[in-house]
């Protein structure tokens, strides 16, 4: 059982960079407050990844925006991940290629306004969802929004930690492949990677991800979003 009670139907909204550690944060906040956690970087990088599993351009709004109808009718995202034709296969969606994929496609405003309306909808029961524009556009209306960060390198360290034993890049690699993706992420036209005007910003670089939760915590509590499980 959860330490904490959410409120019902409670949103909370984590946006960060790429390897700032939205996704262990938002898992472990999940939880301590017994809410689902939703992860909308496994959505564009399915699009990704079936877009390069067809050929299909990763800069072509039209074949991209039919790419994106037909998958909608054939996923299911949840908790546990994405699930496309029946299968779980997000654990495939996690390579560098296929984010490298999933930041292009989610240059394409027409692939984020086909995604937006899922996003919501799920949203809707409550939940803690991670990416880079929810405080910003799928959320703007959560009662708490968290920007994590943490410096490039350390982001870049934590990153090839992960994918070293997989016999990944080098560091210096990751370091320039996580510059590259910050910038077109920050740089797109449409809801680009910015923190919410609301949003409280928690730079990981030198916290272990126990005080991350514990700080995030410490402000649901205080706004009465949340209060110690009877
Ligand atoms: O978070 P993750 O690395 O899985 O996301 C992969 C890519 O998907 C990001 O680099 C970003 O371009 C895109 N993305 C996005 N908006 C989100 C989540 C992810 O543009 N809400």
């Amino acid at each position: 059982m959860s330490d904490w009670q959410a409120k019902e139907g409670l949103t909370i909204a984590i946006d960060g960079p790429s390897g700032s550690g939205k996704g262990t944060v938002a898992k472990m906040l999940a939880k301590e407050v017994g809410l689902p956690v939703l992860d909308t970087g496994l959505l564009y990088r399915l699009v990704g990844s079936v877009a390069l599993t067809r050929a299909v351009a990763l800069d072509s709004a039209e074949s991209l925006s039919g790419l994106v109808d037909g998958l909608l009718v054939s996923i299911d995202w949840t908790v546990d991940g994405i699930f496309f034709e029946g299968e779980n296969i997000t654990a495939s969606l996690r390579s560098e290629q296929v984010g490298e994929a999933a930041s292009r496609v989610a240059a394409q405003p027409l692939v984020r306004e086909k995604l937006l309306g899922l996003q919501r909808l799920i949203a809707q029961a409550g939940c803690i969802m991670d990416g880079r524009d929810i405080g910003t556009v799928v959320l703007p209306d959560a009662p708490a929004k968290f920007f994590l960060t943490a410096s490039v390198r350390e982001r870049a360290r934590r990153r090839w930690a992960q994918l070293k034993d997989q016999g990944g890049s080098s560091l210096e690699a990751v370091v320039d492949e996580l510059k590259m993706r910050d910038q077109r992420d920050q740089e797109r036209q449409h809801a680009p990677l910015c923190q919410a005007a609301d949003a409280i910003t928690i730079d990981s670089t030198t916290m272990r991800v126990d005080d991350v939760v514990d700080r995030m915590l410490g402000v649901l509590e205080r706004r009465g979003l949340i209060q110690a499980a009877a």
